[in-house]
Parts: C-alpha cells; sequence; structure tokens
C-alpha cells in the first residue's frame, strides 16, 4: 500500500460554482513518488513533473494532486469531499500496486488553450450550439459548461469523426 489515507484538511466555498465547495486534502505521505505513474491515467490535463503537479478532470470540475496536497473543485459538500478522498486513496494505491505495467510520465503537459480547441472545431460560426462563434464555444467547452455534442456540426458530419475524436481527448472527455 503507498498511502493509508488523505485527511480532509479544509474546504472553501467554490467560486466557479456558487453552492458548491473546493476540498482540500492532506495525503498520509508525499505523492512525489506516485504521480508520474498517475500521470498516465485518462483525464489527465496538465502535468508538471518538474513542479509536481497534477490536475484530471472529473465529471464535475477539477481535481489537482501535489506532494504534499490535494484540491477537488466543485463538491456538494464536506460528506460528498471524503467520499471522494476515499476513492482517491483506492485509485493511488491500486495505481502503486499496478505500476510495474505503467511506463510513468516525464515529461511536461499542458491544458488545451482556447486555439487549441477552435482549431478543431468546424471554424463555421453558424450559431446551431446556440453561441455567438466557434471561439466562443470553445471557451465554454474549457469551462465545462458545454459538452462536445452541442455542437452539431462536428458531432453529425462523418468526415470530422477524426476531428471530433481528437478533440474529445484533447479535453479528457471519454467518447
Ligand atoms: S455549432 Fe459548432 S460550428 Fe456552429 S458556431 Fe457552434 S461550435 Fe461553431
Amino acid at each position: 500500500m503507498y498511502l493509508e489515507s488523505i485527511a480532509l484538511e479544509r474546504t472553501y466555498p467554490c467560486l466557479a460554482e456558487p453552492g458548491k465547495i473546493i476540498v482540500v486534502g492532506r495525503p498520509s505521505r508525499t505523492l512525489e513518488e506516485v504521480l508520474p505513474f498517475l500521470a498516465t491515467l485518462p483525464n489527465v490535463i496538465t502535468y508538471n513533473p518538474a513542479a509536481g503537479t497534477l490536475t484530471f478532470r472529473r465529471q464535475a470540475g477539477f481535481l489537482t494532486l501535489y506532494p504534499d496536497r490535494i484540491y477537488i473543485t466543485k463538491v456538494r459538500d464536506a460528506s460528498e469531499g471524503l467520499s471522494l478522498l476515499a476513492a482517491l486513496t483506492d485509485a493511488i494505491n491500486a495505481t502503486w500496486e499496478n505500476r510495474h505495467l505503467l511506463t510513468p510520465a516525464t515529461t511536461l503537459r499542458r491544458a488545451p488553450r482556447p486555439l487549441d480547441v477552435w482549431a478543431l472545431l468546424p471554424q463555421t460560426n453558424c450559431r446551431q450550439c446556440g453561441e455567438r462563434t466557434c471561439m466562443a464555444f470553445a471557451f465554454a467547452l474549457l469551462q465545462q459548461q458545454r459538452a462536445v455534442e452541442e455542437c452539431p456540426v462536428l458531432r453529425d458530419d462523418p468526415a470530422l469523426t477524426d476531428q471530433r475524436a481528437a478533440l474529445r481527448a484533447m479535453l479528457g472527455v471519454s467518447a
């Protein structure tokens, strides 16, 4: 076992979504050694091996790991926070136990920027998604306010299948 537990250290209001909280967890030992293996898992959006920071996209919000701290955004309440920290402890231990199957990540991975997302959109500014421009839709995708399927052009055109898959991979969302 790598980690005994992650204690809930504190919570504070989540500015990204009023009514939700940010949970701060403190692992029972440093995550330094396990971070390169965790960085190989799906849904990673940024990884900085030099700084020792790793961010995952959650269904709602983000999960960021530092060697000595964990931040989870858009959590309903402290009780959900405790469940998430317990599940994360299990996931970290399972990853550590299976590390011989993984190639540790050693290179920087940065979060996609609006222009990266826009480059994979149809760029017609047709407004079928309800946004005024494809760039506005790109911003909304990055803020998790919209989903890739809400662009009907990208969703329905078979010629854009690869583009759609690339965008999903960039955003760390499953098909
Ligand atoms: S529906 Fe798609 S192509 Fe049309 S404006 Fe929205 S993002 Fe752009």
